[in-house]
């Protein structure tokens, strides 16, 4: 895997526009489960009856006792050397935009500027009655009393995600989709590929002429196309590429 590495790295040190496409696996290693995964979060519960839009309007509730834990975990995790390995590539003017599934704002914390959040994010929360939209803060503290955060309209605040069966951003698919047909180099962090729109990103880059370097710990439909493949941990793999394209 060695000389493979260092082949990959010759890579990103020739790129100019480099995305990155990440996904739950670089938050794995900051302790943040996979809730699409069938492990932990998810599997208690079917997240269409707790965390699609149409059960939120309903029982805001359940939703708010089924992300509990999850908003507490993602309150003390920390970046990982993952995420500095981004962060770093784009301060080094070689990463023009990271694309991201994650809600956890932890390549932000990393020192990422660039960052375009599909599934969105816990930093706002919007009434799903009147469209006011504040600061996720005050929202947050109800939810960890045990309440649902209401406006003064007496609607439910929704924290800024992407919920099941709800459309993401369409403004934020257009810049991402936009970002990869720009990039020279997609650099795949911690998906495997199984979610619309993220999905179609890796095709969608290599016809614009753009290569590809796949880290994930599983296989994706995609390995076969790319021009290297690490099916490892990313908070391994990428500071190693990174450190190596850059120097030092
Ligand atoms: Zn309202």
């Amino acid at each position: 895997m060695n000389e493979q590495l260092a082949r990959a790295a010759e890579l990103v040190a020739a790129a100019q526009r480099i995305v990155a496409l990440s996904g739950a696996g670089i938050s794995k290693p900051s302790g943040i489960p996979d809730f699409r995964s069938d492990s932990g979060v998810w599997r208690q519960h079917n997240p269409f009856e707790v965390a699609s839009i149409q059960a939120f309007q309903e029982h805001p509730e359940r939703f708010y006792d089924w992300i509990r834990p999850l908003l507490h975990t993602i309150q003390q995790a920390q970046p990982n050397p993952a995420h500095v390995a981004l962060a770093r590539l784009e301060q080094a003017s070689r990463l023009a935009t990271v694309i991201t599934q994650n809600i956890d704002g932890l390549h932000q914390r990393a020192g990422s500027k660039e960052v375009l959040e599909l599934h969105g994010h816990l930093r706002s929360a919007t009434c799903i009655e009147c469209g006011r939209q504040i600061p996720a803060e005050a929202a947050l503290r109800e939810v960890e009393r045990g309440r649902v955060p209401r406006c003064s309209c007496g609607g439910a605040f929704k924290p800024d995600v992407v919920l099941f069966n709800e459309l993401l951003p369409q403004g934020l698919f257009w810049l991402a989709q936009r970002a990869i047909e720009h990039c020279d180099l997609l650099l795949v962090a911690g998906t495997s590929l199984e979610v619309f729109p993220v999905c179609d990103m890796p095709a969608l880059a290599k016809r614009h002429g753009a290569r590809l370097i796949i880290v994930n710990y599983d296989e994706t439909y995609i390995d076969s196309q790319a021009d290297y493949v690490f099916h490892a941990d990313v908070a391994e793999v990428l500071p190693l590429l990174v450190t190596t394209a850059l120097g030092g």
